[in-house]
């Protein structure tokens, strides 16, 4: 398929960036474009004005800042997952980004761009939910730093605004836990069926600090708020059957490959081998 006819900028710096895409309501934001690019060519996206922000200088890094990993919304998921400083610092995000994809997408694909895409499948949704982060959109009025947990408010749909471009994820520290991703890949498009991100901090008598990020299950990524609740403060062999629990509060997705009671199944196995894993009681 070809996509429909539509102009094309490519601004050198943010301030330009953000007055083009105030500029026309149907303008959007292209990075990556390996979610926009697709929707265009099947005609599911026409947007008029394309704002390019790959030249723009200062969007892609990865860098310390006190007790937080501050990333540019340009950097690619292959950036992520070959970061030292993720690696040593907040390594959730490299171990969920090393299985987006396949090399090209991970070469291409923007942290900023899956976020903002919020695709009900995507890995990044699920992470930086379990590590509380912090997602900065930027408009004509200023920053507006948004917490991960009001970000996804929908399939494909977010708390950032038409005019607003995001510029950073932020990720605390996460030295002294555990954390896991586990993830069945759909055989065809390689997104999420399911994945879950975990963070913990436990000890062998009780479990004190447990995030549990899900995706693939519903319309959009959320907090396994009630697996978390009968955790805190409980044994390890609490677990199994607080997995149970990771999909009892949501509407459940249903489709050709995953039926929404397999989906719910595998939701629960894998929240229970992610939480394992982080307790260090399975590999
Ligand atoms: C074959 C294939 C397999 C894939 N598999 C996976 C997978 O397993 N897991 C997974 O999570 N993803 C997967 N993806 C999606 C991939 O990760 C995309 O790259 C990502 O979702 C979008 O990032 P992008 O930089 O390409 O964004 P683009 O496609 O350029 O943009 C996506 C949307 O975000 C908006 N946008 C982009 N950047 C910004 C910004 N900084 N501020 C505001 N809005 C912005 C755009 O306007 C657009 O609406 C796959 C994609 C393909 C093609």
């Amino acid at each position: 398929m070809i996509a429909a006819n539509f102009d094309y900028e490519s601004p050198r710096t943010l301030s330009e960036a953000l007055e083009l895409l105030s500029s026309r309501e149907d303008a959007k934001i292209l990075a990556g474009g390996h979610s926009l690019l697709p929707a265009m060519k099947l005609r599911l996206a026409t947007p008029a004005l394309l704002v390019d922000i790959s030249r723009i200088s200062g969007l892609n890094y990865i860098r310390e800042v006190g007790d937080r990993v501050s990333i540019g919304a340009m950097t690619t998921h292959a950036e992520v997952v070959s970061s030292d400083v993720l690696q040593r610092s907040s390594p959730l995000l490299p171990q969920a980004a090393s299985q987006i994809g396949d090399t090209q997408v991970r070469n291409c694909g923007t942290i900023g761009g899956s976020l903002a895409q919020a695709h009900p499948a995507a890995d990044y949704p699920a992470v930086v939910l379990a590590l509380d982060a912090e997602i900065v959109a930027v408009g004509r009025g200023g920053e507006r730093p948004i917490k991960a947990l009001d970000f996804f408010t929908g399939m494909f749909s977010t708390a950032l605004r038409a005019d607003e471009i995001i510029t950073e994820v932020r990720v605390p520290n996460t030295e002294g836990q555990r954390v896991a991703y586990k993830k069945h890949h759909h055989p065809a498009s390689g997104f999420a069926v399911v994945g879950v991100a975990v963070r913990l901090k436990a000890s062998a008598e009780r479990i004190d600090t447990v995030a549990v990020g899900i995706t693939g299950v519903s319309h959009n990524a959320y907090r396994a708020v009630a697996v978390e609740d009968s955790l805190r403060g409980r044994p390890l062999g609490a677990i199994a059957a607080a997995a149970a629990r990771v999909a009892n509060d949501v509407d459940v997705l249903g489709d050709y490959y995953a039926s929404a009671e397999y989906r719910k199944h595998l939701a629960a196995v894998l929240t229970r081998r992610a939480l394992e894993q982080a307790a260090g009681v399975r590999k």
